[in-house]
C-alpha cells in the first residue's frame, strides 16, 4: 500500500493558513433572527451527478466541491492539525493499520478517497484522515478530556403507520461544515446508483443515502472508548451504501473486525421493512420497529444494557435529545395517527437548548442541525430539509429526491 512516512504525512499536511473560522451569519445569530434569514438562491443543497468507476466518482467529487473540502479544512485547521499530530507521534501507527485494512477489505472504497484527494488537489492521507477522525478522536481523548461538545449527533424517528412509513432523520455536527454541505447522484459503472447527502470531504454514508436497491440508511454516532484495529466505521457506512437489501447492510455492518460503534438505521422502500442496529465492536443488537421508535446516539437497546454509557456520558447532547423527544412523544396521538408534520415538529423543537432536537450553535457548542432527511417509503422518495428543520420548515426549504431502480433521478421541489 503506498501510503506516505510519517514524516512526509506532516511536512505535506500543512493545510494552508490558520485562517479564523467565521460562522456564515445565519448560523451565528440568535435563533429568532436566524428564521428571519430567506435563502434567495436555493431551497435544496447543491447536487453533484457523476458516474464511473469509484475512483471517478470520488475525483468527481473532490473536484466540484475542492473548495467546500479546503474551506472546511481551513475552519478547523487545529482541529485537524491535532489528529496529524497525534497520527506523527503514535508509535503504533494505528491510523496507517486501520487505512491497511480498508484497502484489504474494500479496496474500492480507498480508491474513491484516493479520487476524493487528487480532485481536491488534497493528499490522499488527508481525505482518509478526516474519514478515519471518529477514531482517531477517540483515540485523542483516552489520553485528554475534549472540551465542550464535539462528537456529532442525531436524532431519529421511525413511524409506520395506515399512512406513514418511514425514517425521520436530523443530522447534526460541527457548523463549519454546515454551509458545506451538497447532495450526490451517483451512477456506479456496476449499475448501482444512489443519491446522499454528503459532509465536505467525507464518503457517502455517513449522512442520509437511498439507493437504487430500494434501501435507504441514516446513521447515528455513538461514542467508543476503545477503539480496535477493525475496519473504520465510516467505511462501513460507505460500504453499506451499495447493499442490496436490509438484510445484506445488516450483514456488512456486522463484519467481524470492526474499530468503533456505531446505530445504524435502514428501511427498505421495497417492503416497508425498518429496523435499529446498535453496534460496538465485538457486539451488536438489530431490532425491527413495528410501528414507532426513536434514537439519539447512545445505546438504548435491552441487549446493550452491558455497554450503555454510565449516566454522566450520556448527559450532554445525546441524553437531552432524548429526554425533550421522550416528552414531546407523550403529546402526540396514538401511533395510528401520528403525521410527518408532528415528528418534524418535534424535530424543529428548541427545548434545552443548545441540546435540543433542532440544534443551534451556542458559545463553544458548535453542534448544528445540517438538514433533515425523510426516507419517504410509501412515496419511493428521499426528502431533504435543508439545514435546520425550523428554518426549512417556514422557508420551505424541502426537496424531494426519487431514485428508481434504474438509477435515473427526479428531484422536485414541492413548494415550487
Ligand atoms: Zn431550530
Amino acid at each position: 500500500m503506498k501510503l506516505l512516512s510519517r514524516r512526509d504525512f506532516l511536512k505535506t499536511s500543512a493545510v494552508a493558513a490558520a485562517a479564523l473560522y467565521t460562522a456564515p451569519a445565519v448560523f451565528t445569530k440568535g435563533l429568532s433572527s436566524a428564521i428571519n434569514f430567506i435563502d434567495e438562491t436555493s431551497a435544496s443543497f447543491p447536487l453533484l451527478q457523476a458516474s464511473g468507476n469509484h475512483y471517478e466518482i470520488g475525483h468527481a467529487v473532490g473536484s466540484a466541491f475542492s473548495k467546500n473540502i479546503n474551506t472546511f479544512l481551513k475552519r478547523r485547521v487545529e482541529w485537524f492539525n491535532e489528529l496529524i499530530d497525534y497520527v506523527q507521534n503514535d508509535k503504533t501507527d494505528y491510523f496507517i493499520k486501520l487505512v491497511g485494512i480498508a484497502e484489504e477489505k474494500f479496496p474500492y472504497i480507498v480508491r474513491e478517497m484516493r479520487g476524493i484527494a487528487k480532485g481536491a488537489g488534497l493528499d490522499f492521507e488527508q481525505i482518509a484522515l478526516m474519514n478515519l477522525s471518529t477514531e482517531i478522536s477517540a483515540m485523542i481523548e483516552r489520553t485528554k478530556k475534549a472540551e465542550g461538545d464535539e462528537n456529532p449527533g442525531c436524532s431519529t424517528f421511525h413511524l409506520k403507520n395506515q399512512k406513514y412509513q418511514f425514517i425521520m432523520h436530523n443530522e447534526d455536527g460541527h457548523d463549519a461544515s454546515a454551509d458545506l454541505m451538497y447532495m450526490l447522484h451517483a451512477k456506479l459503472a456496476s449499475g448501482t446508483s444512489y443519491i446522499a447527502f454528503m459532509y465536505p470531504g467525507m464518503l457517502a454514508g455517513v449522512a442520509p443515502v437511498m439507493n437504487s436497491y430500494g434501501l435507504g440508511q441514516t446513521c447515528n454516532y455513538i461514542p467508543c472508548d476503545e477503539p480496535k484495529t477493525g475496519i473504520p466505521r465510516a467505511v462501513l457506512y460507505r460500504a453499506t451504501v451499495e447493499a442490496k437489501s436490509v438484510k445484506e447492510a445488516v450483514k456488512i455492518s456486522t463484519i467481524e473486525s470492526r474499530a468503533f460503534a456505531f446505530h445504524n438505521n435502514f428501511c427498505s422502500f421495497d417492503n416497508g421493512q425498518i429496523v435499529s442496529l446498535e453496534t460496538i465492536p465485538g457486539a451488536y443488537s438489530l431490532i425491527e420497529t413495528k410501528d414507532f421508535y426513536f434514537h439519539t446516539n447512545h445505546n438504548i437497546h435491552p441487549d446493550m444494557k452491558a455497554y450503555e454509557k454510565k449516566e454522566e456520558d450520556i448527559s450532554g447532547s445525546s441524553g437531552s435529545r432524548l429526554a425533550v423527544m421522550t416528552e414531546e412523544v407523550k403529546k402526540l396521538p396514538a401511533v395510528s395517527e401520528r403525521t410527518e408534520q408532528q415528528l418534524i415538529g418535534i424535530l424543529s423543537n428548541h427545548k434545552q437548548a443548545p441540546y435540543s432536537p433542532c440544534r443551534h450553535p451556542r458559545g463553544n457548542i458548535r453542534g448544528i442541525t445540517m438538514g433533515t432527511a425523510v426516507m419517504d417509503i410509501n412515496r419511493k422518495a428521499m426528502r431533504m430539509y435543508k439545514w435546520n428543520p425550523c428554518l426549512a420548515t417556514a422557508n420551505n426549504w424541502i426537496t424531494d429526491y426519487y431514485l428508481n431502480a434504474d438509477g435515473n433521478l427526479k428531484v422536485v421541489n414541492p413548494a415550487a
